[in-house]
């Protein structure tokens, strides 16, 4: 690569430099990425091909949809890439909060206790349980919660998890992606010890994952290892980047129609939902999901690796497998959080001339500052950096749809840092 096309951009000799010689150090891992996308390739097309995916699944439908072909068929591409029965994968989800909300509300019963036995669930999750209160939330309906929370160093506590379920634990919640939190993300090996765990105290007990920023970067997805629902957001990887809005929940058949009574209303389930104009870039979107996921992981794994010889602390380090597309550095100040999103917002194709600030979101309990220049709003399957104002001022960075447009968002990110006099070279 010629310096002068990142001249362009105000990326300095020496950031150029030093990001040639950290990604030449990193083929090992970047074929890794590739091979496993290779894999996950294999089973979406697998899927398309067994479902007989045509033409006809294009065309979308309007009012109530009823007979929708390219959403009954969608569904059952999306059941057999997760090798489940069943799944609901609709534009009617909204983000990911919702497609969880609706497996929640539609599979716990007033004097039923939900359990997460692996920490605090994501934050927009507070609300619908109603850790913090809300009206509407599972608490409202008289659904109690319990949280067992991870042992110091990070591993299950079993002897907790065993002691909190009891006659009344309905459901378990577990969150593979560490989220805002500095945990490491779960494998999806660690996630089926866990569930085997669970169902040999009490085998009814329903085990749905939060499979959020998870999708692809395994060969395995938590249904393949014991879940009963699998959920996520069409706008993080399994949209590939095309997909404009929706949710997926993927799991047991009589749990996924409990959530299409929920989405929709009782009796008439998943029959309704017109798919509008969206059949197309739901299936294309899940067929370039593997290697959309792909460029993600090693620009995840580039800027750990960048970061680390700078001396911050990342997670995961750029040595350890991946089970998501999420890097954190501890940035350790304000200022170095915001020039890093700066950094992430002026390399972006879309609004890459506004300038982001931190400010309150709905859902979560600090500022956050967030920096994304997407087609899709709020995607964050595209290039996006977030994190809360608190300490240790962690960036939360995912995403990119292209390695060589993320290359140069975390080059321009550490060139702010400097431009900012927050870091030398
Ligand atoms: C993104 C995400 C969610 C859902 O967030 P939305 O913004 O509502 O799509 C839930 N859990 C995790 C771990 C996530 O990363």
């Amino acid at each position: 690569m010629s310096y002068e096309n990142y001249e362009a951009f105000g990326i300095s000799r020496k950031v150029a430099d030093l990001s040639e010689e950290i990604c030449s150090s990193l083929s090992d891992r970047f074929a890794a990425a590739d091979k496993v996308a290779e894999q996950c390739q294999m089973k979406v097309l697998g899927a398309m091909q067994k479902n007989k995916v045509s033409a006809a699944c294009f065309a979308g439908t309007t009012g109530y949809g009823h007979d929708d072909l390219g959403r009954d068929t969608l569904e059952k591409v999306y059941a057999d890439v997760f090798h489940t029965d069943a799944a609901l994968v609709r534009g009617q989800i909204t983000c990911g909060t919702h497609a969880l909300a609706v497996a929640l509300m539609a599979n716990l019963l007033p004097g039923d206790e939900m359990l997460c036995p692996a920490g605090k669930p994501y934050d927009t999750l507070e609300e619908v349980i109603g850790i913090r209160d809300c009206p509407g939330s599972l608490k409202e309906y008289g659904v109690t919660y319990r949280q067992v929370d991870l042992l110091p160093d990070c591993s299950f506590d079993y002897d907790g998890i065993k002691a909190a379920i009891n006659e009344r634990t309905k459901l378990v919640e577990i969150q593979r992606s560490k989220g805002y939190d500095m945990r490491p993300t779960f494998s999806v090996a660690q996630i089926g010890e866990l569930i085997k765990f669970i169902k040999g105290i009490k085998p009814e007990i329903i085990v749905m994952v939060d499979n959020c920023y998870g999708e692809f970067v395994e060969l395995l997805e938590p249904s393949d290892v014991g879940a009963d629902l699998t959920v996520g957001s069409l706008i993080k990887n399994p949209g590939g980047g095309l997909a404009p809005i929706g949710g997926y929940i993927c799991g047991r058949m009589d749990l996924i129609e409990r959530c299409s009574y929920r989405l929709t209303a009782p009796g008439i389930g998943s029959d309704v939902g017109a798919s509008l104009m969206l059949n197309t870039q739901l299936y294309q979107g899940l067929f370039l999901a593997p290697t959309v996921v792909a460029a993600a992981v090693k620009g995840a794994v580039f800027a750990a690796a960048l970061y680390e010889r700078l001396g911050f602390t990342v997670v995961p380090k750029s040595s350890e497998e991946r089970y998501d597309i999420i890097q954190s550095i501890e940035l350790g100040s304000k200022e170095r959080l915001v020039a890093f999103c700066r950094g992430i917002q002026f390399s972006a194709p879309v609004d890459s001339y506004v300038t982001p600030v931190p400010s309150p979101l709905p859902g979560y309990g600090d500022e956050v500052i967030m920096a994304a220049g997407a087609f899709v709003q709020g995607s964050s399957i595209e290039l996006s950096a977030d994190g809360p104002i608190r300490p240790p001022y962690a960036v939360f960075f995912q995403g990119g749809l292209t390695f060589p447009h993320i290359k140069l968002g975390i080059m321009k990110s550490l060139q702010e840092l400097i431009n900012d006099g927050l870091l030398e070279l």
